[in-house]
């Protein structure tokens, strides 16, 4: 599909999928390169940002996120800012304030998330990159249930400025695209240091280069708890790998299990002190009783717009951090998330890359969702949270397909800064493995 044509059925492809939040209304490519997307934690000039939450509608941001304004120079045109869950907060995008986005292989079914209407766009739109954020998995998750590729890359590759933070020591900005390709190149678009944010880091060149992968480690608790049509495809797909010649190995990585637990705390703490800039001042919403006291003003703003996620994890974080309960739940994490570091350095000295299933199970319907807990879906991030966790570049390929057509995806873990040995290890896979593209009509 041209890009002109792309640009004119924008409204009605939106329309069925709910990709995007705010998008362009321009059917002119102009002499733009290539078009993309963008999660609406990003801040734009041109659009709203709203990170999926009602209390910053109306924001247009006086500036470009880093990343959206080097895919601009690079010739890029943003056709949409993506749904989300609001804030980051959630694994369905279901959490959103704002639209929900669809899976393009079934419309009752969810996206994943919290990158969910970025991995929609990357399914539905050819040639498609889209920007997403992870903070515990939220790349990979919704690269996995709508079949795409994805990557989250080292913390620190990616500068974060303009990104509307999650959990500042966790949050990543990256790439999915249904083309392989597309990972390594935009991401050597909007890598590098960047002044303007302090833990974008001096780093280690991403040569485009390839490095392969000769060996990867499978973690015995990383295909614990599988439904039975993932665990089918993960075999088929380790089947798969030593025919490319690449060895598998079964390991032990005790850790992986407490990183669940630990990225909750971290992440809620992080967040709790992240969304105190939001009381209906600054940014976005600000039409409370002026007539209140100041204290009275915030609670009235803040208990209309954010969502109830927002809100629990507002007491989670806070609760985590209370002087008497920090030493058990804070500082506790932080040694966990040592300890997972640690993990994976050990079995990243033999191995190339580490690998299990992404997710679980293939995408929800969005009736099962509405039963789940928050804990269940908290415990659905056990596999894509702990590489989030150790600051380590992940990546998600698509694997199989599921008795209904839904998309299996598998995640393959680096070393820090070894991004080369995920790109090159997707582009072989890309090869070897039958893409399904969704049917799309609008
Ligand atoms: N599902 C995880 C959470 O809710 C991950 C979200 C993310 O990476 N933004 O925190």
């Amino acid at each position: 599909m041209s890009m002109r044509s792309t640009l004119e059925t924008l409204e009605r492809v939106n329309s069925k999928y709910l990709m995007f939040h705010a998008k362009t209304s321009d059917t002119d490519p102009g002499d733009a390169r290539f078009l993309f997307s963008a999660k609406d934690n990003l801040t734009s000039k041109d659009m709203e940002t709203c990170a999926g939450s009602r209390i910053l509608e109306g924001y247009f941001p006086p500036f470009d996120a880093t990343v959206i304004a080097r895919m601009r120079e690079a010739g890029g045109k943003l056709i949409g800012k993506t749904n989300m869950d609001e804030f980051g907060f959630g694994t369905f995008s279901t959490n959103s304030g704002l639209e929900v986005p669809r899976n393009p292989f079934d419309l009752e079914r969810a996206c994943g998330g919290s990158s969910g209407g970025s991995a929609c766009a990357a399914a539905v739109f050819e040639d498609h990159p889209s920007l997403g954020v992870s903070t515990g998995g939220s790349i990979c998750c919704p690269a996995s249930f709508c079949g795409v590729y994805g990557i989250a890359p080292t913390y620190g590759r990616v500068s974060r400025y303009g990104l509307i933070d999650y959990g500042n020591s966790l949050d990543k900005i990256g790439v999915l695209s249904s083309k392989a390709g597309d990972l390594r190149r935009y991401i050597n678009i909007i890598a590098g240091r960047d002044e303007k944010d302090p833990t974008s880091c001096v780093q280690p060149e991403l040569k485009d280069e390839r490095t392969p992968v000769r060996s990867v480690a499978v973690p015995k608790e990383g295909v614990e708890g599988l439904s039975k049509n993932v665990e089918a495809a993960f075999t088929n797909a380790l089947d798969e790998l030593r025919r490319m010649g690449i060895e598998v190995e079964t390991v032990d990585m005790p850790s992986l299990k407490y990183a669940m637990p630990a990225y909750y705390v971290l992440a809620t703490s992080e967040a709790s002190t992240n969304l105190a800039r939001y009381v209906g001042m600054r940014y976005g919403r600000q039409d409370g009783d002026l007539s209140l006291k100041f204290d009275d003003y915030f609670s009235d703003v803040r208990s209309r717009y954010f969502g109830d996620e927002a809100k629990r994890r507002i007491l989670l974080g806070t609760f985590t951090r209370m002087v008497g309960y920090s030493d058990r739940y804070y500082s506790k994490a932080r040694q966990v998330r040592e300890v997972v570091i640690d993990d994976y350095k050990r079995v990243l000295r033999d191995h190339d890359a580490v690998l299990a299933p992404t997710m679980p199970f293939t995408a929800p319907r969005f009736d099962d969702i509405s039963k789940m807990s928050a804990l269940d879906s908290y415990k659905a991030d056990y596999l894509t949270v702990p590489a989030n966790l150790a600051g380590v570049p992940h990546l998600n390929v698509p694997c199989g397909y599921d008795g209904d057509g839904m998309p299996i995806g598998m995640q393959f873990v680096a070393d820090h800064w070894n991004e080369n040995a995920l790109f090159t290890m997707a582009e072989d896979w890309e090869k070897e493995f039958d893409l399904r593209r969704p049917e799309v009509s609008a």
